[in-house]
């Protein structure tokens, strides 16, 4: 194997421990390349194979209006007050798949960005676990400002925040939903079941497909709950027809 490819592979292989994967099935055979002819291309695992309808460039401009909004809304007053900056959602408007977390916070707020900071760093060895890409895949949250020392979103801080989220999905129109933890899970499902009770199940939302997992910060305090992570990531993946 050439040097590049084996620290390629090493680089993975860290990767996935960073996300709690513990092992890894046997390689499958994958159809031999006709000879003298390249092997078939892989499809991208977040593209979406055959969408068809609104335009990338569309979706995008609506997208911009929402995130203008945003950017002026002052209906939570306490946290109007106290943001840098709103935080609206990151990736390709056209996205097949949404990663849909709580609220920003520090380090959300001072860039403008989600999961920027260390659960996003986890999210992002989650993402690419998933032999997904961060940047194929959208990434926002249920509130767009941070919540004073972030607690977890009021009830009518999410009411507020439900006409933006809800105008993304609409827009980005994603075959599979990914909610980070409770919060995440309760505001799109509209339900108060815990996240434990939510998880290994799939709902639908609008067109899309829901998995429920637990937040990254939850990780952070519970490394041993990444191996259920990795359990909901498996069967995200197999719906999707991704192969690890
Ligand atoms: N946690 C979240 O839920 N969202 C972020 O953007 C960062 C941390």
């Amino acid at each position: 194997m050439a040097a590049r490819e084996s620290r390629a592979m090493k680089q993975r292989l860290e990767s996935l421990e960073a996300a709690g994967v513990t092992h890894l099935p046997r390689a499958r055979a994958t159809p031999h390349a006709p000879a003298g002819g390249n092997p078939p291309a892989p499809t991208p695992a977040a593209a979406a194979p055959g969408r068809v309808g609104v335009a990338a460039s569309d979706r995008a401009a609506a997208l911009r209006v929402i995130a203008a909004e945003v950017a002026g809304c002052t209906t939570c007053g306490e946290l109007a007050a106290a943001r840098t900056n709103t935080v609206f959602g990151v990736g390709p408007p056209d996205a097949r798949i949404c990663f849909f977390g709580e609220a920003p916070g520090a380090d959300e707020d001072a860039s403008g960005e989600p999961f920027v900071g260390r659960a996003g760093q986890l999210l992002t060895k989650i993402i690419e676990a998933c032999r997904l890409r961060r940047e194929d895949v959208y990434i926002l949250n249920v509130l767009k400002c941070r919540p004073p020392g972030n607690r977890p979103p009021q009830p009518e801080e999410v009411a507020h925040c439900r006409g933006f989220f809800e105008r993304q999905f609409s827009v980005i129109a994603p075959a599979y939903i990914c909610c980070l933890g409770t919060s995440a899970a309760q505001a799109l499902l509209q339900t108060t079941e815990p996240i434990g009770r939510l998880r290994k199940r799939w709902f639908t939302y609008g067109s899309a497909k829901v998995i429920c997992t637990y937040h990254p910060s939850y990780l952070l305090r519970n490394p041993s709950a990444k191996r259920d992570v990795w359990d909901d990531m498996k069967i995200l993946m197999a719906d999707m027809g991704v192969e690890i």
